[in-house]
């Protein structure tokens, strides 16, 4: 009974997103913020600003096969 009820749950989970929350510094004014990054794209680059000075971050991030992520930060013009 337990079983089933749990298998239920997990179907009921969304899984069309895949976003895991990574701490970063900010090339900036270096406050930690935390991103939301998606680990189902192998390499990714893209701008974001920062959540504390609002100054346009760059990431550079790369996954692993086991979803293991690698975040660079850097600033725009760089
Ligand atoms: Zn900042």
């Amino acid at each position: 009974m337990e079983i089933s009820l749990r298998r239920w749950l997990d179907h009921s989970l969304p899984n069309t997103m895949n976003l895991i929350e990574h701490k970063v510094h900010c090339p900036y004014c270096a406050e930690s913020i935390v991103v939301l990054i998606d680990n189902t794209i192998e390499s990714q680059q893209y701008i974001e600003d920062c959540q504390v000075c609002c100054r346009p971050i760059l990431f550079d991030v790369s996954t692993s096969f086991d979803g293991e992520i690698d975040v660079t930060v850097r600033h725009e013009n760089e």
